[in-house]
């Protein structure tokens, strides 16, 4: 629970979840859905604007739970194709938002961990190393300041920021519950996407569960060998088996999967490279997103090896994305903001 108080942090609990303390407080379960929209459409900041309910309403919860202050970025940094990054510090540890423009629409970005466990080479978060995983009310605290940020109107949110969502579902899952209800943001399951590198029991359990959020799977790359390597998670789950997995989920839901396929160039970019991804998506229901290799410094961009290999793709029947690098000049590849401000200075409240 994200609190600086012996108290859990209101803003960590679902609607489902409130109206059962106030049950348990001897108040009306009813009483959930104002305090909601107080919290998320009105912007209360403390239990003494909460003069819409009955007052001992507010006195009970304030009795019960911590109301954090509203988390605002510590820094913030615009590219020059209208890239915002946004840089927070939630108790001290580091995570990032990031608003991304693109067609006239507006995504946002959120971060599930601080610092990542997962290690992956090519990564700057997972450079960092996991420091903890973000409560539901550090997480919703991104979306309020990316939706301010993009002016009020986000049309997509992804959580592909630092962390591996599926290694902090339970906190990931109550965020997209508190964010689409309808008291709340009431932003659409529909417009989320959740990114894994392939935690196979989360794709399970997403598989028959009654959310609406898509998928993404970053895959990476498709030889084994190679993706152990920048990977590390491929020795736990494979991404043989993985796809297995991903294949069960689209004949579930009767939906889609993303496949995020990041091109390193002249390393998993060649004609063969192609034929074994082909092979590993067969049966899937697939759409490929191709995503050139940012590190830091800036990388290559599309090349003309990227077109080739999306033309490959194509050619065999795959809906294939290839990405255009956003805000390269503000490190634009994930965690790498957070990374260079932890290597610069400590992060604080
Ligand atoms: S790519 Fe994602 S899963 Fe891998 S280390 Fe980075 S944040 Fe973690």
């Amino acid at each position: 629970m994200a609190s600086s108080s012996l108290k859990p942090d209101i803003r960590d609990f679902t609607r489902p979840e409130l109206e059962a303390r106030l049950a348990a407080l001897g108040e009306k379960p009813s009483h959930a859905a104002a305090v909601f929209s107080l919290l998320y459409r009105k912007g209360a900041a403390s239990f003494g604007e909460m003069g819409e309910l009955p007052p001992r309403v507010p006195a009970a919860l304030a009795g019960a739970f911590f109301l954090s202050p509203f988390k605002a970025p510590l820094r913030r940094l615009v590219s020059r194709d209208g890239t915002a990054r946004l840089l927070f510090a939630f108790g001290g540890d580091p995570a990032e938002a990031v608003v991304l423009p693109g067609k006239g629409r507006l995504s946002a970005c959120l971060s599930s961990q601080s610092g990542c466990a997962c290690g992956c080479a090519f990564c700057a978060t997972g450079r960092l190393g996991l420091a903890r995983s973000l409560a539901p009310s550090e997480i919703t605290a991104q979306f309020a300041a990316c939706l301010a940020e993009a002016g009020g109107r986000l049309d997509s949110l992804v959580f592909m920021g630092m962390g591996e969502p599926f290694l902090n579902w339970e906190n990931v899952k109550k965020a997209i519950l508190i964010l689409s209800d309808g008291r709340g943001h009431h932003f659409s399951q529909g417009k989320m996407t959740v990114s894994t590198v392939g935690v196979i029991p989360v794709i399970e359990e997403l598989a028959s569960s009654p959310l609406k959020v898509k998928l993404a799977v970053s895959l990476v790359t498709a030889d084994p060998d190679l993706r152990a390597r920048l990977v590390p998670m491929e020795t736990r789950y494979p991404a043989a088996k993985v796809m297995e997995a991903v294949r069960r989920y689209c004949r579930a839901r009767g939906a889609q999967v993303f496949l995020e396929y990041i091109v390193f160039d002249g390393v998993n970019d060649s004609p063969e490279d192609a034929r074994k991804l082909l092979a590993l998506m067969k049966g899937a229901d697939c759409r490929l997103n191709l995503i050139p290799y940012n590190p830091p410094g800036g990388g290559a961009g599309v090349t003309p090896r990227a077109k080739l290999f999306q033309k490959t793709m194509m050619a065999a029947g795959v809906r294939t994305y290839l990405r255009l690098e956003k805000g390269s000049d503000i490190a634009a590849a994930c965690g790498q903001l957070a990374a260079a401000e932890a290597s610069r200075q400590p992060a604080g409240d």
